[in-house]
């Protein structure tokens, strides 16, 4: 038998190669791979014959294959193995890449199905990287419904697959994990039958109650530690003494803009706030681009001249850096002598000790960091105000540990996740919320296009207007490099077929997520300088960027993205007083994707956007794209799960009332620590 804490090589079969790869993937032990859900999920379609119409598209043929596979080296000393299958007289070419082994597991005379991506060049069909199947295998296939998980170079889905099986043959899960009373009323799976489903569902009317059950119990866990976490802060007191200074108003004055009313409402609310009784927990909620910064900064400043240290903490790197910087410019135009310090992972230790050294002797400073700021050993001990910029993208914990680091901190949290208010509250206890509804003035609205491959050049035709008018262009693709099963465009190819489109007349940045934290922010840093024009990347550039004079934002395959995520992308122009764009490049030839990108068309209201979304979609789809990605809840989702998070939070409540301390509760108690290790947000 395995505990779940055994680590991952104790799954026979996982050896030292594969360990590594896993834990690439953050999967250490027996837990962790159970709770490695399966990205999507995958019906093997019927044997068909190509045709035109099947072309781009991922098929299955039955084809024999006629002559022994041949192998040889290309050019970039690559292994190629070749064979040609006929699907009646329709021959059809095939090709693995380093997969020389292959080779005899396909007799000559046999009839083996193949799944990929069909494509049609130079006269011929092909695909790349098949799957072989024997035919009577596949049969028994198309019967069951194939978990896909997130991998990593060098591990097959098969080998994932496989471990978690044998996790979930070996391992003894626990069936209840929550108080009886709530486990009987909701009707749920049991725990250790909702993970079997999860991963192995039999159809999809299992697979929506497994995932009813593990969605209720993240949200319970995340409601339930928000509940005990408030209750014990609830009622420190104020003992700091910050003021409004006039230097700030000054400042204020002296910006290129004035504040919105709503910005004045907000920053007029966390001034009164932080001269209250109690130490505030405040969230603010503001759509992209609504100018959340300015506001945090405002607040800051006042707490720095009242001789306080206040600090926010940014989800990557590439924000930090950014905030960092407009600090320290604000600070430098307002006339002030206030140190900003910035921490962040990629930082040199040296680095990292000067700016430790800068705040140790600071009583009053701003500090701008990544959750390199929470690590280990580091002390801002005059704390009295942190701030989280987009908060849902921290998980549960890191928040709290920021703030354990001063004396009890002033809270403020933003984020433009739109969410109705009623939810907010449920996700944020008794937060004070305020809300910025109100785009600056100046800003036009974005104007988004729907588009085909065949419009493709007179695209690129308006991205090169926008660029001679002065203006700057994201374009996003949704991978990193070229992948064998997927048909998607990757920055690394795309950038270098730009650069051929446009004859090298723009310099062209490149950003993923693959790259070293000090490149990104140096390709950051050249974009938001205007020393390239155009930006390709993937979607490394949702949160929070701020690059004001880029108007043009270009998705490729828009349609392999929740549309949660394109209205987020989408935020990253429309900044400043030009007119912007946004350009959905749709690949797919299904009428019900043009449908629901469509809805991008119809409204600038994020929450509006992701409940259409999800109306439009069956159950079978409903896994594909991860909505909002919210809260790094593993499977629970705040739109698509919205009645399972009101029932949680109904239920905690009720929980709380009769055991307000969970001392009735003691394995409760010790399943929600365990939860809060599995939570934490590795990024
Ligand atoms: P978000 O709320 O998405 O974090 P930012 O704080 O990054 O938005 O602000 C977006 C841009 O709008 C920034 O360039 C900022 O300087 C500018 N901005 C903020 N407030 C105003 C305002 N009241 N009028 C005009 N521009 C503003
Ligand atoms: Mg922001």
């Amino acid at each position: 038998m395995m505990e779940l804490l055994s680590p991952i090589d104790t799954i026979k079969g996982v050896g030292e190669k594969t360990t590594k790869l896993l834990n690439k993937l953050g999967v250490y032990t027996i837990e962790d791979i159970l709770l490695f859900f399966p990205r999507t999920y995958l019906i093997y379609p019927e044997v068909s014959t190509p045709n035109p119409d099947s072309v781009n598209s991922l098929i299955s043929i039955a084809g024999r294959i006629k002559t022994s596979p041949k192998v040889f080296r290309s050019k970039s000393r690559i292994d190629v193995l070749s064979a040609t299958a006929f699907v009646g007289d329709i021959p059809v070419d095939l090709v693995w890449f380093n997969s020389n082994y292959l080779k005899s597991s396909l007799e000559p005379g046999k009839v083996y199905v193949f799944y990929g991506r069909l494509v049609f060049d130079k006269n011929r069909y092909k695909i790349s990287q098949p799957l072989i199947f024997e035919t009577e295998k596949y049969e028994e296939l198309r019967n069951q419904i194939q978990p896909i998980y997130h991998l990593t170079k060098g591990l097959s889905n098969n080998v994932v697959l496989k471990s978690v099986k044998a996790a979930l043959d070996n391992c003894k899960l626990p069936e209840k994990r929550l108080p009886d009373e709530i486990e009987d009323k909701n009707n749920f799976l049991t725990y250790s039958q909702a993970l079997k489903t999860y991963h192995f569902p039999e159809n999809f009317d299992e697979l929506v109650k497994a995932r009813k059950r593990l969605a209720y119990e993240e949200m319970f866990f995340f409601i339930l530690n928000s509940r005990l976490q408030e209750d014990k802060s609830v009622s420190y007191p104020n003992n700091f003494k910050i003021c409004h200074h006039s230097q700030t108003d000054d400042f204020r004055s002296s910006l290129q803009f004035a504040l919105t009313g709503d910005q004045d409402k907000v920053l007029n609310d966390i001034l009164s706030d932080i001269q209250g009784e109690y130490v505030t927990q405040r969230l603010i909620q503001g759509d992209v681009g609504s100018g959340k910064t300015i506001v945090a900064f405002l607040a800051m400043l006042d707490v720095a001249l009242s001789g306080y240290q206040a600090a926010i903490m940014a989800p990557t790197e590439v924000l930090a850096k950014q905030h960092y910087e407009g600090f320290v410019k604000w600070v430098e135009n307002a006339g002030l002598n206030i140190p900003v310090a910035l921490f962040t992972g990629s930082m040199k230790a040296s680095e990292k000790k000067a700016m430790a050294k800068l705040v140790a002797e600071n009583d009053s400073c701003l500090i701008v960091g990544t959750h390199a700021l929470i690590s280990e050993g580091r002390e801002f001990g005059n704390l009295a105000l942190v701030i989280t910029d987009e908060q849902h993208r921290f998980g549960v914990q890191q928040r709290d540990k920021l703030s354990s680091k001063g004396e009890h901190p002033h809270i403020i949290v933003m984020s433009a996740t739109p969410i109705p208010r009623t939810l907010a509250m449920i996700l944020y206890g008794n937060m004070h919320v305020s809300a910025i509804k109100e785009l600056p003035a100046n800003r036009l609205p974005i104007k988004t296009c729907v588009i085909k491959e065949s419009m493709r050049k007179t695209a690129y035709k308006f991205v090169s207007d926008e660029i001679a008018k002065g203006h700057q262009v994201y374009i996003i693709c949704p991978l990193v490099e070229a992948s064998e099963t997927t048909e998607a465009q990757n920055v690394t190819d795309y950038s270098k077929k730009l650069n051929e489109y446009f004859d090298g007349a723009y310099s062209i940045g490149v950003l993923h997520g693959k790259m070293k934290p000090a490149d990104k922010n140096q390709v950051m840093e050249d974009f938001a300088n205007h020393k390239t024009q155009i930006l390709v990347s993937t979607t490394v550039v949702e949160v929070g960027v701020n690059v004001p004079n880029a108007t043009v934002m270009m998705i490729e395959n828009a349609n392999r993205f929740g549309l949660a995520a394109l209205h987020q992308l989408r935020g990253r122009v429309g900044r400043g007083s030009a007119q912007s764009y946004c350009i959905l490049m749709n690949s797919s030839s299904d009428n019900r994707e043009s449908e629901r990108l469509n809805i991008m068309l119809k409204s600038n209201d994020g929450f509006f956007i992701a409940r259409e979304d999800l109306k439009l979609r069956g159950p079978g789809d409903m896994f594909g794209v991860r909505q909002s990605g919210e809260f790094s809840f593993k499977v629970a989702d705040i739109y698509q799960d919205a009645d399972e998070l009101e029932m949680a939070s109904q239920d905690v409540d009720e929980l709380l009332k009769k055991d307000p301390s969970l001392d009735n509760h003691p394995k409760l108690r010790s399943t929600l620590n365990s939860f809060l290790t599995n939570q934490f947000y590795v990024l």
